[in-house]
């Protein structure tokens, strides 16, 4: 069955009505970025900021229609915020961006994001498949084990993973009508985008659509109060990544490597990334150390021993720890029983555990930084 066409797309929309405007979707011009490729329809609703949370059923019911349309095999329709217009009587500043990046740019931020989570923390990669996302859920489910309500907050827009790490079913819900909850598990708060799109849609995400999918997820996600986020980026250290973390208060990131010299280069590079936007890189972790034999427990240095060590020391990162290559850890992670949570005593959660105790000393140290150069406020 051939797809339809976008024009046909936009006729079919044309039933759909704002609730609050009371005209169609398409007359307002609220469907942006429309693309048909292969049977796949992604597109954004441009809302004004305000309205955001209140519009997810639209939002639904756009994706249910086009989805239901002959020859559509995935629709994916996530909502964008639009520069809200001045209100005509006070022309107050205008929010002109020279640079803009035309329809779609989320609106500049009028509430700072995540005012209630303590510190934010980037895991990063410089390339997929070292063990990012391993690293940051085992992180996160440790740093909750020393006591700190922990957030986790998959920033992977591409290529999702904390449904399947977790093994997180179902939607989340929403308690106060407005905002998301985050889903829970093993004592986290967790959101992905996983969790709004469906399984095996293949996002093709545009920019601007990126940080506003991101955004969401941190603005109209009832997280509460949190005292450390962990943020699981996408690897790499383009374009994307640069405006993530640009985009996200980062308190710092930790880099997530293996010892194969190559990697170490992509680590660099990663270090020069979060350099380049003032996020302070707390650490370096090796993932993939050494090799664990599962039938008698003896160590094997693969790829030679101590070489993320030397180098974050060259670059002037802490070193923060090292975990080793081993089946359970695989396993479990791919199973959605990550280690620090299946066996919470046992010695890979116990390097985990060691791992956190220095992120959380290093946030330490840079928070007491922070307030010691912010102006004192007296109350009398
Ligand atoms: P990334 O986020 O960097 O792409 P993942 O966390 O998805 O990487 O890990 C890639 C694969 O490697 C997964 O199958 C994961 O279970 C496995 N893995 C990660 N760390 C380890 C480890 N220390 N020992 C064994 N397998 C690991």
């Amino acid at each position: 069955m051939t797809e339809p066409s976008e024009q046909q797309i936009l006729e079919a929309l044309k039933c759909v009505v704002d609730p609050d405007r009371k005209r169609d979707i398409v007359g307002l011009g609220m469907v942006q970025g429309l693309r048909v490729e292969n049977g796949h329809v992604v597109m954004a609703l441009q809302v004004d900021p305000q309205r955001g949370p209140s519009l997810e059923p639209l939002r639904k019911q756009v994706e249910t229609l086009v989805h239901k349309l002959p020859g559509v095999l995935t629709a994916s329709v996530v909502l964008t915020a639009e520069r809200p217009s001045p209100p005509p009587q006070q022309q107050r500043q205008a929010h002109g961006h020279a640079h803009g990046h035309g329809h779609g740019q989320p609106a500049p931020a009028s509430a700072p994001l995540l005012p209630e989570v303590g510190a934010i923390i980037a895991v990063a990669s410089g390339k997929g498949g070292v063990g990012k996302s391993t690293t940051a859920v085992n992180l996160a489910l440790a740093l909750a084990s020393l006591g700190k309500r922990t957030g986790l907050l998959d920033a992977d827009i591409y290529g999702p993973s904390m449904r399947r790490l977790l093994g997180i079913e179902g939607q989340p819900g929403s308690s106060d009508g407005s905002r998301l909850d985050p889903m829970e598990k093993y004592g986290i708060k967790v959101m992905s985008m996983a969790f709004l799109v469906e399984e095996e849609t293949p996002i093709v995400w545009r920019g601007p659509m990126v940080q506003s999918a991101l955004e969401q997820m941190m603005r109209d996600v009832a997280w509460g109060p949190l005292d450390v986020m962990i943020v699981d980026m996408p690897p790499g250290t383009g374009d994307t990544q640069l405006t993530m973390a640009q985009k996200v208060p980062l308190a710092g990131a930790v880099i997530v490597s293996t010892p194969q010299d190559i990697a170490l280069i992509d680590a660099r590079k990663g270090l020069n990334m979060f350099r380049k936007v003032d996020v302070p890189v707390l650490g370096l972790i090796e993932n993939m150390s050494y090799f664990c034999c599962p039938n008698c427990g003896h160590r094997t240095e693969i790829f030679g021993h101590g070489g993320a060590r030397a180098e974050a020391d060259r670059l002037g990162m802490e070193f923060l720890g090292e975990i080793p290559l081993d089946i359970v850890i695989r396993e479990t992670s791919d199973g959605g029983h990550p280690i620090v949570a299946s066996d919470p005593t046992g010695e890979h959660a116990r390097a985990y555990i060691a791992i956190a105790e220095k992120v959380w000393a290093s946030i330490e140290r840079s928070i007491a930084a922070r307030t010691a150069k912010a102006p004192r406020i007296v109350v009398s």
